[in-house]
């Protein structure tokens, strides 16, 4: 587990007041092996030497022994201080500085060195810009396109409220992904991510899809935050009513007694019954285990979701 405090500095100065909650025990489908592989290393090394910061870290993913063994690693851009305060998330909040001129070449420069087929490029949350960095986002779908043209690339975007025309920017660039997760259903947004707006999240899919039909939109949710069967249902729906490609749903899991509490583990039966449901709604891809995040194997998914969406076409 990680704390609230680093380097002298409090990452979640709006969590800090917070009584500690317990921090339920992980079942036995849970537990991720130590990261020690040689070809993580050399992950780690080509992310540090490029000054990036990448979201497995900054959210303590437990999937980083396995993905960065296989050089997969989600770039975090525009810095590592996020100005909204989800009460999940790992990222530490607080004012950010100014954006990296460098960090388009420098991200191009590490899906270079570590020869990405796909990659995900996703960010903090930045309300202190005008176009909420929707620019600096077009920029690095642009330079990783210069720098490694048989990259796909997957974009995981914030939200944009109260950014007009910042979608625009984005899908203007032509992600193969345009991705945004709705986290969690409409009733625990008030405590679960208390800055945004279920709605909008939602009109933000369509949208995009909207302005680019060609684009593969993707978005996901945890389970375990307290939400209800019927009211995942009723989230898989709305996000077809959006058309919206791929699902993804994943277990919560409590970064630091601070946080959210973690409801209940949810069973990987479970998980089993969600993807056959979120399947039958007509979704081209779902991925539904208690380790998946939006990015996890989102290379080899990518592939069978273009897969299927190219099969679904042809068959009318
Ligand atoms: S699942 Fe995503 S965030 Fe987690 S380690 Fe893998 S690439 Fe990084």
């Amino acid at each position: 587990m990680t704390d609230i405090i680093e380097k002298g500095r409090v990452r979640h100065p709006e969590k800090a007041h917070r009584p500690d909650q317990e921090v339920k025990r992980k079942p036995a489908w849970i537990r991720v092996k130590a990261p020690v592989s040689p070809a993580y290393h050399e992950t780690r090394r080509i992310i540090r030497e490029n000054g990036l910061a990448t979201v497995c870290e900054e959210a303590a993913c437990p999937n980083i022994g396995e993905c960065w063994a296989k050089k997969h690693a989600t770039m975090m851009i525009m810095g590592e201080i996020c100005t909204r305060a989800c009460s999940f998330c790992n990222v530490a909040t607080g004012k950010p500085g100014a954006l990296d001129p460098f960090e388009p070449v420098n991200v191009a420069t590490a899906v270079a060195s570590l020869g990405l087929k796909h990659v995900v490029i996703t960010s903090v949350d930045r309300d202190d810009l005008d176009d909420g960095g929707a620019a600096h986002f077009a920029a690095v779908i642009e330079a990783v396109r210069e720098a490694a043209p048989e990259t796909t690339i997957e974009v995981l975007t914030p939200d944009f409220l109260r950014k007009e025309g910042a979608l625009e920017l984005v899908v203007a660039a032509k992600p193969d992904v345009f991705n945004h997760n709705l986290e969690t259903v409409p009733r625990l947004y008030g405590e679960v991510r208390p800055g945004a707006r279920y709605f909008h999240s939602l009109r933000l899919l369509d949208q995009a899809k909207r302005l680019d039909p060609t684009l593969f939109t993707k978005s996901g949710i945890m389970v375990g935050l307290g939400e209800g069967k019927e009211e995942v249902a009723q989230v898989m729906d709305d996000l077809r009513s959006a058309d919206v490609d791929f699902l993804t749903i994943g277990q919560y899991l409590q970064p630091t007694p601070k946080h959210h509490v973690v409801d209940r583990f949810v069973t990987p039966e479970e998980f089993k019954l969600y993807e056959t449901q979120a399947f039958g709604k007509g979704f081209h891809m779902v991925a539904a285990t208690p380790l998946t995040r939006s990015s996890y194997h989102a290379g080899e998914d990518f592939e069978r979701l273009r897969t299927a969406r190219a099969a679904k076409l042809a068959a009318g």
